[in-house]
């Protein structure tokens, strides 16, 4: 169908499963006019949906179908694991739940510190799967950072275990970065390029 929005015509509506405006800005900027991106608020969709599943993968297919099933549009779906090599992937797919519920990102850092003191093999990295429905079929995209766990807390900015992780190649951690410098190299920014380049490739059938 195609609508006309602010007299640009859009081929195609697409639902971020996020209420993140500023997420949402930064990947509607990346793409074509020809597709206008919905949040869960645009759609009136205020449900908890449980990630119940064991791998990322399964957790962004899981909340992907939810959306496409009961609202019926295409979307796609982020979701993010910090995995630590020494603890065999661990916190990953249980990463904002690390300490426990409610989920609190200082007692998840924490909680990783205690558990690499004395470690020498620091090496992790982040790990983001976006599942895209799209008419019908089931896109996955990846995308990874690698880098190390620090030892204590570097920098204000960011969310989460951005205080601790320092990406390969630098000297800082991701909270000492501004928010362009880690969306360049970071886990979500590489996996977002690779939805946007396959989608402004799509053609509509
Ligand atoms: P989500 O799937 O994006 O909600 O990420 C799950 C959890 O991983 C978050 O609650 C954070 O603890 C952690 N996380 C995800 N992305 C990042 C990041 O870019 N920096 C630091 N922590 C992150």
């Amino acid at each position: 169908m195609i609508t006309f929005v602010k007299n640009q015509f859009i081929l195609m509506k697409l639902v971020f499963a996020t209420n993140n405006l500023n997420k949402l800005k930064e990947v509607q900027e990346m793409l074509t006019n020809s597709i206008e991106l919905l949040s869960l608020k645009d759609i009136n969709c205020f449900d908890e949906i449980d990630e119940t599943e064991t791998t990322l993968e399964g957790n962004a297919k899981l909340k992907a179908n939810y959306i496409t099933n009961k609202f019926n549009y295409n979307c796609f779906t982020d979701d993010t694991g910090l995995e630590v090599e020494i603890l065999d992937g661990k916190p990953g797919v249980y990463s904002a739940r690390f300490a426990g519920e409610p989920s609190n990102s200082e007692k998840n850092i924490q909680k990783l510190l205690s558990e690499l003191k004395n470690k020498t093999n620091r090496k992790a990295q982040f790990r983001t799967a976006i599942c895209l429905n799209l008419n019908d079929k089931q896109f996955i995209f990846e995308g990874i950072c690698k880098g190390e766990i620090l030892t204590k807390k570097q920098g204000e900015k960011g969310f989460g275990y951005d205080p601790i992780f320092k990406p390969e190649g630098y000297n800082i951690s991701f909270s000492e970065m501004t928010s362009e410098e880690k969306n360049k190299i970071s886990h979500r920014g590489i996996a977002i390029q690779k939805l946007v380049e396959f989608l402004k490739n799509y053609k509509q059938k």
